[in-house]
């Protein structure tokens, strides 16, 4: 492992020998495993992952370019095609995940924070990663709001695992758009690099978009404090040169939205506001220990 330039951080507690219990938080089924296979081949049973949205664009046009005849069996696929990588690495537990439809989840950053916030704290994670907030992809700039502000209430360190963004001339992979903090550049092993290449083979749906993703170096670093009210990426976003659901000039609305939403809460009340929304931790598949909350 090399890190250019950073510290000891938040980000090199994920390889610790000793590594505290991490959620990741990401966007999509197979962002997991793009982001951060090598970390959740360290962790292992100290690793927790959450699908925010269910992989499926209510549009069809993913679900029908793979074959699929509804969105429903197109979700189901992509859950299924997640769990088998993550049993690749014999250890990590794949939670329910939120189920908010593909390309929707910055219409819903407050609830998405609530739940995290309550699962968060059902699950007593030590440490959180996610997506950084770069215009990459809406659902993943919407994960990188909740999680920011989710951890931010329960006091819990946040990770950043680079995904993709747009330089000005098209999509970036490898890198993070912004240089600073310094990242923690993973040099994966012959035997990490061949897990993860099996890992991107589980996800049959997926083989045209994984192409693009290295096997070999992933990046980890501490998540700056963004400005969430602006546009990421100083305005450079990726997904407006696609139909993913939103315009980076929407972004600002939703976000300073659900601040306003959030920032009168208490933890706590954020915690007893997540019954509303049926992402209560007790539907979680991993055995509590006594002193977590009921
Ligand atoms: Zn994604």
């Amino acid at each position: 492992m090399q890190s250019c330039g950073a510290g000891e951080s938040a980000a090199h507690r994920l390889f610790e020998q000793k590594p505290p219990l991490t959620l990741f938080v990401v966007a999509h089924p197979d962002d997991e495993v793009i982001a951060a296979a090598a970390a959740l081949m360290h962790l292992r049973e100290k690793a927790l992952v959450l699908h925010v949205t269910d992989g499926a664009p209510r549009n069809m046009a993913d679900a029908a370019r793979a074959g699929f005849a509804t969105v429903g069996a197109y979700a189901q696929t992509r859950c299924a095609e997640s769990r088998a990588a993550l049993a690749l690495t014999d250890g990590v537990t794949l939670l329910d995940g939120l189920c908010v439809p593909d390309q929707t989840a910055s219409r819903s950053l407050f609830e998405i924070t609530v739940a995290l916030v309550d699962i968060i704290t059902g699950t007593a994670a030590e440490l959180v990663v996610t997506h950084a907030f770069e215009g990459g992809h809406p659902d993943h700039d919407a994960t990188a709001f909740a999680a920011a502000h989710a951890a931010r209430a329960c006091g819990v360190p946040l990770v950043e695992a680079s995904g993709y963004f747009d330089d000005g001339a098209g999509m970036v992979t490898g890198r993070f758009a912004q240089p600073e903090p310094p990242a923690l550049v993973h040099t994966m092993d012959e035997n990490e690099q061949f897990t993860k290449r099996r890992m991107f083979e589980c996800f049959v749906t997926q083989t045209q978009t994984l192409a693009a993703f290295e096997t070999t170096v992933e990046l980890y670093r501490p998540a700056p404090p963004y400005d969430f009210a602006k546009q990421p990426n100083d305005g450079r976003v990726l997904y407006d040169r696609y139909d993913w659901g939103l315009r980076s000039s929407e972004w600002p609305r939703f976000a300073v939205d659900a601040q306003r939403r959030l920032q009168p809460l208490s933890t706590r009340r954020i915690v007893s506001r997540a019954d509303r929304y049926h992402w209560r931790a007790h539907t979680l598949q991993f055995p509590r220990t006594p002193a977590d909350p009921a």
